[in-house]
């Protein structure tokens, strides 16, 4: 029997049916997520695994897949895992033709302003973010009129409007470390509020701050820290800082998530508690059984809109292409390679001061919209 079907209009289309052929082939791709998914829910997955990576390799293509990707994508198709500094170096480097960002539209939007010859597909192109999208790029330029001469650094988390405005960008493996590497006294860090505050602590630079937000961490909060220890004393807490300072305060240890992932490698606690998108731990608990993971559930909507089945349409059809216009791109590009020469922070510096006690930062616009 082939393996593919014909469309009415003449495409050829996978089969996806769950036959003892594609259980064989995924076979060794299960075993690696048994700890996480059911077996009795994998003959959805499967068939879609096994088509999914059969297209990619017909294309040329590759799949980034962010951390909070769930486990049959992230252990399941995708070529390479990260946090967005990894996804953006690796999409800087790809000799792929084309790029399928299994994660939000701002890191696609960055795939495609490193690569504008290549073609970049978002399986949803409603994969939005909170934070991305409490900014535009003439609220960079607003600011810069205010305050002139004070450069602007952003997060990775922005739109292309705002990373073309902007004079360098960070992500949160980084941001303490490129907002020191200008040597100036006053910065403009955009658009997190909280990561700007957990940045302001451990630093003397005077850091302007937006009042933009993950709906995801700023639900996290001290008090339920407290609750999780009450019940458990020997938990480990780990805490992204997109979180308040008040958790990161509250927490064992913070840190992108990769910086979450290597901790827990590195550690291995023997109960922790993970305080980012829920996804994240199933990942990191497929590979390690031995650490028991609490799991509080906050999960990213946006990122929730990439599915297998998304994911191979966007293969086998094109959809979700993501395009740049070029002026706007060489401007982008120029503040994330700024970036990416900076680099990573020297190893000591990875985690983030928990208990810092620099300054607070001052907020100069951005809506409070709290999702909490
Ligand atoms: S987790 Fe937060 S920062 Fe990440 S995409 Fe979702 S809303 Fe945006």
């Amino acid at each position: 029997m082939p393996n593919f079907q014909v469309s009415d209009q003449g495409e050829k289309l996978p089969n996806l049916d769950y036959t003892p052929e594609v259980e064989k082939a995924v076979r060794p791709i299960y075993e690696r997520l048994s700890q996480v998914i059911p077996e009795v829910e994998w003959p959805v997955f499967a068939p879609y695994v096994k088509a999914i990576n059969e297209v990619k390799r017909e294309k040329n293509a590759v799949i980034l897949a962010h951390n909070y990707m769930t486990p049959e994508i992230f252990h399941g198709v995708a070529d390479i895992v990260g946090d967005s500094l990894a996804l953006a170096k690796e999409a800087a480097e790809t000799d792929a033709d084309v790029i399928v960002l299994a994660g939000v539209h701002f890191m696609a939007e960055t795939a495609k302003i490193l690569n504008p010859e290549k073609v970049v597909l978002i399986p949803d192109q409603r994969a939005g973010c909170s934070l991305a999208e409490s900014m535009t790029g003439a609220d960079v330029r607003r600011l810069r009129a205010e305050y002139p001469g004070v450069p602007v650094v952003s997060y990775v988390n922005t739109p292309a409007d705002v990373k073309a405005e902007t004079d360098v960008c960070c992500t949160s493996s980084n941001a303490l470390h490129v907002v020191e590497s200008l040597g100036v006294d006053r910065v403009l860090l955009l658009p997190d509020e909280y990561l700007a505050q957990n940045v302001a602590r451990q630093t003397d630079v005077e850091i302007l701050a937006w009042r933009g937000r993950c709906e995801v961490h700023e639900r996290f909060s001290a008090d339920e820290i407290k609750s999780y220890r009450a019940s458990d004393p020997n938990l480990t807490v780990l805490a992204h800082p997109e979180c308040s300072p008040e958790v990161l305060e509250a927490s064992d240890f913070a840190g992108s998530t990769s910086g979450m992932i290597k901790f827990v490698q590195e550690k291995r606690p023997a109960r922790v508690v993970m305080l980012t998108e829920c996804s994240m731990s199933d990942n990191v608990a497929a590979e390690l059984p031995d650490v028991d993971f609490v799991r509080p559930c906050n999960l990213c909507p946006h990122m929730k809109r990439i599915t297998l089945p998304r994911i191979l349409d966007s293969l086998v059809y094109g959809h979700g292409e993501v395009n740049v216009p070029t002026e706007m791109a060489v401007r982008a590009r120029r503040s994330v390679e700024r970036m990416l020469e900076i680099g990573a922070p020297p190893e000591g510096r990875l985690a983030w001061n928990l208990t810092g006690t620099g300054q607070d930062v001052a907020l100069v616009g951005g809506v409070a919209r709290s999702f909490a």
